[in-house]
């Protein structure tokens, strides 16, 4: 009898165990659009002067013309303020998954929705990229809303890919992420029509925020409690007192990123609406407490030092994803961190607009490392043990995603996939591959003749930039190892690894 109670106990545990793996397989579970997709069936109902796209399509209509993305107001520097107005906009989506898709077919979606223009340097370009806020009827309560099969939320944005001519790279570095790591937004790509105007191929990106089913999965706040679940954005900052917080590590300038251009101000992301100042206060001291152990003489010490409160691993996959794509807006701007009630701090990856050199005012050699010197991670890599992992973790990424072959085949599949889409994209967008066009300059990249001219030249630079990188970082990447040399750990936090 005891046996057999043992035995029961036995295999009940290992039928859990497998159930609470298989679990965790299908929550990380990346979705490749490119790949996964189902082919259409072509058309023979209709000519040619019927849009129909086998990818999914969105259709904006808003109720008053779209805002300007900018006000015209400047501010101290001679740059004119952003203008986050929004409008109320009708939204219609398009998703058959066997048959193309057309303006006139019946929607899978048909909502109402607040809209404007978002980002930051992106808003200067002729093809915006839109923040999407679905909402009921009143236009005031949200409305979670599914598209092409994830996760159903309010916020959305839609990237419109014009200064990345390969249309590609968001795409290509947000699933390389999500492959490699915990955290990274899950996207589609769709054509989208702006009252009526074909607009050319967009990305569906999920904003990073908390979500009890497919997001950031945190326990859920509670404005009665100090003690909270939370995600903070490091970026610009938003000049919103109660969201603003400053940490031990920016009120005692050893943030790497500060200066004449300030970075890297915090912003709590997560709680958004019932956030409390006892919270506020909360996430800051937390915040600060890993700081503080990091910046001390015990940081390397198991129960005091930095691993106490981050999850290192999170840490260095989100150092190799940003390096590796020589992504160095991370962790001066877009960078999430997040925390869940009993976890340890993570990171989220944001924005690959600039990825493999695509920085618009200089050059970004693929033959350097840069992000041991930010903020945070010049002092983790005094630590010869976390080196070893980013070092391990490079080495076992090579033979998997970090791979030239993985790479070019995922950039052609993606090409062939969006097939079509590219041509229509730049028969409408097309003269941006100009150097000027009706007198305004389209040669964003400086110097100028970074700037592709076709196409063909785009992928090709792309490709190049992963070449040249990983031969860089396969024969330096050991080189890493300088910063935690003893004599370095008593000297400033600034060094140069070639
Ligand atoms: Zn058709």
């Amino acid at each position: 009898m005891k046996y057999k109670i043992l035995s029961i106990v036995i295999i009940l545990s290992i039928l859990l165990g497998a159930f609470g793996l298989q679990n965790l397989d299908v929550r990380k579970n990346r979705y490749h659009q490119h790949q996964e997709a189902l082919p259409k069936t072509a058309c023979t109902d209709h000519g040619r002067e019927v849009f129909c796209t086998h990818l999914p399509l969105i259709s904006i209509t808003t109720d008053e013309p779209v805002p300007s993305p900018y006000l015209a107001l400047m501010d101290q520097d001679g740059y004119f303020l952003k203008n986050d107005e929004m409008v109320g906009a009708s939204i219609e989506y398009f998703d058959s998954e066997i048959e193309n898709n057309h303006l006139t077919d019946t929607p899978v979606v048909r909502e109402r929705a607040l809209i404007r223009i978002r980002g930051a340097s992106s808003r200067k370009y002729d093809k915006p990229g839109y923040l999407i806020k679905f909402k009921e009827a009143d236009l005031v309560t949200g409305k979670k809303v599914s598209l092409s099969g994830m996760t159903a939320d309010s916020e959305w944005a839609l990237h419109g890919p014009f200064l990345d001519k390969t249309l590609i790279r968001n795409y290509l570095c947000y699933n390389l992420a999500g492959e490699i790591m915990d955290c990274a937004p899950n996207v589609r790509f769709c054509e989208a029509f702006v009252n009526g105007e074909y607009m050319g191929v967009y990305l569906i990106v999920e904003k990073v925020e908390y979500s009890d089913d497919g997001r950031i999965e945190i326990e859920k706040t509670n404005p009665k409690v100090d003690t909270t679940s939370y995600i903070v954005q490091i970026d610009r900052d938003s000049h919103n007192e109660l969201e603003s917080i400053e940490t031990f590590a920016s009120y005692s300038y050893i943030s790497a990123n500060t200066g004449a251009e300030r970075r890297g101000y915090y912003q709590i992301e997560y709680p958004s609406s019932t956030l409390t100042e006892g919270q506020r206060q909360y996430i800051e001291s937390d915040i600060s407490r890993f700081e503080k152990a990091l910046y001390s003489y015990d940081y390397r010490d198991k129960r005091h030092g930095y691993q106490a409160y981050i999850d290192v691993e999170s840490f260095v996959n989100y150092f190799l994803i940003n390096e590796f794509t020589l992504n160095y807006d991370a962790m001066g701007l877009s960078t999430f961190l997040y925390r869940d009630l009993g976890g340890k701090m993570k990171l989220c990856v944001w924005d690959f607009n600039s990825a493999f050199d695509y920085y618009e005012f200089s050059v970004v050699s693929p033959e350097t490392f840069s992000l041991q010197n930010s903020m945070w991670y010049s002092y983790l890599f005094k630590d010869k043990a976390f080196v070893d992992r980013v070092v391990a973790r490079y080495h076992e990424l090579r033979k998997t995603y970090l791979n030239e072959e993985y790479l070019f085949g995922y950039i052609d599949g993606t090409i062939a996939y969006l097939g079509p889409a590219i041509d229509r994209n730049y028969d409408k967008w097309g003269y941006s591959f100009c150097s000027t066009y009706n007198g305004v300059v389209y040669d964003y990249l400086y110097p100028r003749e970074r700037n592709p001219r076709n196409y063909e030249e785009a992928i090709d630079q792309l490709k190049t930039c992963i070449s040249q990188r990983i031969r860089h970082m396969d024969t330096h990447i050991d080189r890493l190892y300088t910063l935690c040399h003893d004599s370095l750990n008593k000297s400033i936090n600034y060094q140069e690894v070639n």
